[in-house]
């Protein structure tokens, strides 16, 4: 969760490195959470090169701030990028400034703008599947490049223009959101699919979309309203609207072995007042055939067709 537009707007290309995590072979030697340590060890072991390192130190992961000082103690430059907790806007400017300065000064502000304008059309791509234009997982596999648009945003923005224009022949009616972390398996939303479920909520896809600006204050403004570094009632809120406003008839909550959001299944269960499936994965792979059975048999009690 470092902002994109800052990094291109500066000059640099970014790298979200959670996006090579799902279709990587690397098994991490001693972990907690498979996403970091996977990351890290493929930095450590050159599997993976980057020129700086940004890790968001504050307001998202512990589990990064450890797993990023490793790679950092190897001597690639690092900046620790930080949330404010209680949202505070002239915090996280300062916060802003602070990365901005260790990526050497916005020179390019017309890139800047252009993944605004790229951000704006995946807000409508994002709608667009909660009206059964376009599939969920078409939609998911944008969002979550929102980090770093693949490196390469005039054909990222091509990409999202042709998701908007194709209309799909078929689209499944169950409407389900997926809460928490993303799933760590690469065809998680296609499974949904094949079970009649389209997803037509990514908690943090989503939050990559709406957060931006063109300034350093609107940007301000908006990455101090990320929900994963505030309080729970600031979170569960915005999901309340975000659920009822795209007419969910259930929710997946995802949730990773070892990361701390595990702790919160039984808030939300108790906050949301939906019927709830959570699944918890570990290790990258492939959607596991116990998870694919626990998906059907939930496809089944929404359609009514349950115990
Ligand atoms: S799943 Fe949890 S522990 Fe792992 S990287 Fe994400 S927030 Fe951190």
């Amino acid at each position: 969760m470092v902002p994109p537009e800052l990094v291109f707007g500066c000059g640099h290309t970014p790298h979200d490195l959670n996006n090579h995590v799902p279709t990587s072979e690397c098994v991490p030697r001693a972990k907690l959470c498979a996403w970091t340590a996977t990351w890290r060890d493929m930095l450590l072991r050159g599997e993976l090169r980057v020129d700086r390192l940004v890790v968001v130190a504050g307001g998202d992961c512990h589990n990064a701030l450890v797993d990023g000082q490793r790679v950092a103690h190897s001597g690639i430059p690092t900046h620790y990028f930080f949330y404010p907790f209680d949202g505070n806007e002239g915090e996280m400017r300062d916060h802003l400034v602070s990365l901005e300065a260790f990526l050497g000064g916005i020179t390019d502000q017309a890139a800047l703008d252009g993944v605004a304008d790229i951000k704006d059309l995946c807000i409508q791509l994002d709608m667009a599947r909660c009206r059964r234009q376009v599939l969920g997982s078409r939609v998911f596999n944008h969002l979550i490049q929102l980090c770093d648009l693949g490196g390469d945003p005039e054909r990222f923005g091509a990409s999202v223009k042709r998701a908007l224009e194709d209309r799909p022949s078929d689209v499944p009616d169950i409407r389900i959101g997926l809460v928490g972390v993303p799933p760590i398996y690469p065809d998680f939303h296609e499974v949904c699919e094949s079970f009649g479920m389209q997803v037509v909520f990514d908690e943090l896809p989503w939050e990559f979309a709406r957060m931006g600006g063109r300034t350093l204050t609107t940007m301000a403004r908006n990455y101090a309203g990320y929900t994963f570094a505030r309080d729970l009632e600031y979170r569960f809120d915005a999901l309340e609207r975000e659920l009822g406003r795209r007419r969910v008839d259930g929710i997946v909550h995802y949730t990773q072995y070892a990361c701390h959001h595990v702790l919160e299944d039984d808030m939300l269960r108790e906050r949301l007042d939906l019927p709830m499936l959570t699944v918890q994965g570990d290790l990258p792979r492939i959607c596991p055939e116990q998870e694919r059975l626990r998906l059907e048999a939930f496809a089944e009690l929404l359609r009514g067709g349950g115990p």
